[in-house]
């Protein structure tokens, strides 16, 4: 059927009117975010219009009404993906939490749209994970396990997510990492074959998948890896950790990223940015949605490639962001660390806990005015030794368990001797191993310092302590929910309670997988309310060009104060320094950020700060000393 077509203005009240009748559930965009100024009315282009409904035309017809319709139609073509984005779960984060989340809840019929903000959709942390992943060692047990995560986090884990990590953990790396995705961690047969060792494996008997009720595909217990290599790491009472090389979260992830993309029920969006969740409270244009319980119904994204500003409608919001170690002066996280979860979560009301509990681990590659590496803790668990300037050992006077103390002994007696011998590093000596062997265990660590002068074969490894891993985050409960319904938390982001004050080494990967793997399931259950997507108002776009001076020296005031104040060793007073420090600056770059034509860069500043300063607040109202919170009084 053909319509005649009389004016553009009438075109358009048609367009708006279709827009209307789609209901407030489509994206609705400002006209001249697109076509430059010429009209104000809000449209939604979300189906697009064929030629046969814009009708025929005169040959004498205006020819600018013509091509004002040609306009409509190619460029209704070109955004109808980003025009018309509504969801069933949208994923914020690729890597190992949101990527398992995503094919869980794809497995389960969600039509699910996973975003991250790099234009590689490998990214985050997990693509730089070296130790490991914790599996099930000789004479383990699940009560080994608990007990060691428990003392490992100061006493302060919440035990119903240790037991929750501790019966599922295992059957899901057997499940789903290797028998699904087939990732072949390093066995013994290659470790005899390279010299490197002995077989370090006892088969577990079966456990009982129960679990409190929460939802779980079945799990075959029959699987039985038993060729695996196992490495130990600190704080571990046995040798329980599986790995790839040093390379193991690049392995998984490519293993899971591979997956994800050959999902029918998923679509990847890369170079998209989250600017902040879409919540009741802040963004619905009904009054009356304020009484109702706050709740989350997707995100609002920024797209990098095309500078374009657009909701995207949800019935779920899995947030998976990973870590906050960008907002630290030395950190092993990658670049796209910036703690955007926290600052999203933070301004939409969602409960923050445990965000004093920073890990910074002992051992990254120093060199003056080079970024850190992370030297991995399996090079202690391997036999590496800490020593002095002076070459003497040193951790046996501050822990019984020497090298393989916690992570925040460890990097606290560093600083430590630091201080003591009036030196900018200590050293780690795995020397004694040989050029082969190294070579063969350590590739990346072995390639990495040679490339930086140290033939790890022949001399110590210059080391310092640098921000790693945030223990805390988005309090979630056992199926990552959080405090605001329809969002959920999964990862590095999200605090499961499973770290306590500490996290043991290797066991953030594994609480990925098992917390994707529940919200996946969980976000998937259909609920009430969830198919409720008020009106919102529209997206007003701003042209001043960033500065590029004051984004570097703004990120260089951030990172200094909560290297210098909100680090290892903390003191109230400089607790104090850094909240004012931060707020002032907080002011200038919300200033700014409000007239700033909008960037990815721009936009994890503002997310920095806010990160920075919610980070510095529960530190000062933490005045008790556990764990990675360290107050010197
Ligand atoms: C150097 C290093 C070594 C480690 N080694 C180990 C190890 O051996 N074993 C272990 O268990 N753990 C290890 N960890 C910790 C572990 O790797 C991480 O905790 C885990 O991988 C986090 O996974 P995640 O899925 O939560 O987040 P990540 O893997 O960090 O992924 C975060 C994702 O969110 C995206 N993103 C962030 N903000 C936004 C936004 N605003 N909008 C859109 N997308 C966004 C990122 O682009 C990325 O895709 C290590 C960490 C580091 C840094």
């Amino acid at each position: 059927m053909t319509k005649k077509i009389k004016s553009a203005a009438s075109l358009q009240k048609e367009i708006a009117g279709q827009a209307r009748n789609d209901g407030a559930k489509h994206t609705f965009l400002k006209w001249n975010d697109y076509i430059d100024g010429k009209d104000k009315s809000v449209v939604s282009l979300s189906e697009g219009y064929s030629l046969e409904q814009l009708g025929h035309y005169s040959f004498y017809s205006d020819i600018y009404e013509l091509l004002f319709y040609l306009c409509i139609l190619i460029y209704s073509k070109i955004v109808k993906r980003t025009v018309k984005m509504k969801t069933d779960i949208l994923v914020i984060g690729t890597g190992l939490a949101g990527a398992i989340a995503a094919i869980i809840a794809a497995d389960n019929n969600q039509k699910v749209t996973i975003i991250t903000k790099t234009d590689d959709v490998i990214s985050g942390s997990t693509a730089t994970a070296q130790g490991g992943i914790i599996y099930r060692g000789i004479n383990d047990s699940k009560e080994k396990l608990i007990s060691d995560i428990t003392v490992a986090g100061a006493g302060h884990c919440w035990l119903p997510a240790v037991l929750q990590l501790a019966d599922l953990g295992k059957k899901l790396v057997d499940e789903l990492l290797i028998e699904r995705f087939g990732i072949n961690f390093d066995s013994d047969e290659q470790m005899v074959n390279e010299g490197q060792g002995r077989k370090h494996y006892a088969p577990t008997k079966p456990q009982l998948n129960d679990c409190r009720g929460v939802l779980h595909m079945p799990i075959d217990n029959s699987i039985n890896h038993s060729d695996l290599h196992l490495t130990a790491e600190g704080a571990h009472s046995v040798r329980r950790i599986i790995y790839s090389k040093d390379s193991t979260g690049l392995t998984i992830q490519k293993a899971v990223i591979d997956k994800l993309q050959n999902h029918k029920n998923i679509e990847i969006l890369t170079n998209n940015i989250a600017i902040d969740l879409l919540t009741l409270s802040h963004h619905s244009k009904s009054s009356l949605d304020i009484y109702k319980e706050p709740a989350c119904f997707g995100a609002i994204i920024f797209d990098s490639k095309t500078n374009k500003t657009f909701p995207i409608f949800a019935k779920k919001t899995i947030l998976a962001t990973g870590g906050l170690g960008q907002i630290f002066l030395h950190t092993t996280n990658p670049p796209e660390a910036t703690g955007d979860g926290i600052a999203l979560a933070s301004r939409a009301g969602a409960r923050l806990i445990n965000l004093e509990y920073i890990q910074f681990h002992p051992t990254s590659f120093y060199r003056k005015n080079q970024k850190r590496f992370l030297i991995s803790e399996a090079v202690r668990g391997e036999g590496g030794i800490l020593i002095d300037k002076n070459g003497n050992e040193f951790m046996s006077r501050f822990h019984s368990q020497g090298n393989l103390a916690p992570r925040d002994v460890v990097a606290r007696s560093i600083q430590n001797v630091m201080l003591e011998t009036s030196a900018a590093c200590v050293y780690l000596d795995i020397s004694f191993k040989g050029e082969d062997w190294l070579k063969a265990r350590f590739p990346t660590i072995y390639d990495y310092c040679l490339d930086a002068g140290i033939n790890i074969a022949e001399e110590p490894i210059p080391v310092v302590p640098a921000a790693h891993y945030s223990c805390g985050g988005i309090g979630v409960d056992l199926n990552g929910r959080t405090s605001l319904r329809r969002l959920y938390a999964v990862g590095e982001i999200s605090c499961t309670g499973v770290h306590g004050a500490n996290r043991l080494a290797s066991s953030s990967l594994l609480e990925a997988l098992v917390w994707g793997y529940l919200a996946g399931k969980d976000a998937s259950i259909p609920k009430e309310d969830d198919e409720y997507f008020p009106e919102i108002n529209d997206w007003i776009s701003e042209t001043e060009p960033m500065d590029a001076a004051l984004l570097a020296q703004d990120w260089t005031s951030i990172r200094n104060t909560m290297w210098n104040y909100v680090g290892l060793i903390r003191t109230k007073q400089r607790l104090h320094r850094a909240k004012k420090m931060l707020r002032e600056l907080q002011l200038e770059i919300e200033q700014f950020y409000k007239k700033a034509k909008l960037s990815r860069e721009i936009i994890e500043l503002r997310n920095g700060i806010e990160t920075a300063i919610t980070v510095t607040n529960a530190t000062l109202e933490s005045p008790v000393s556990r764990g990675t919170h360290f107050i010197e009084s």
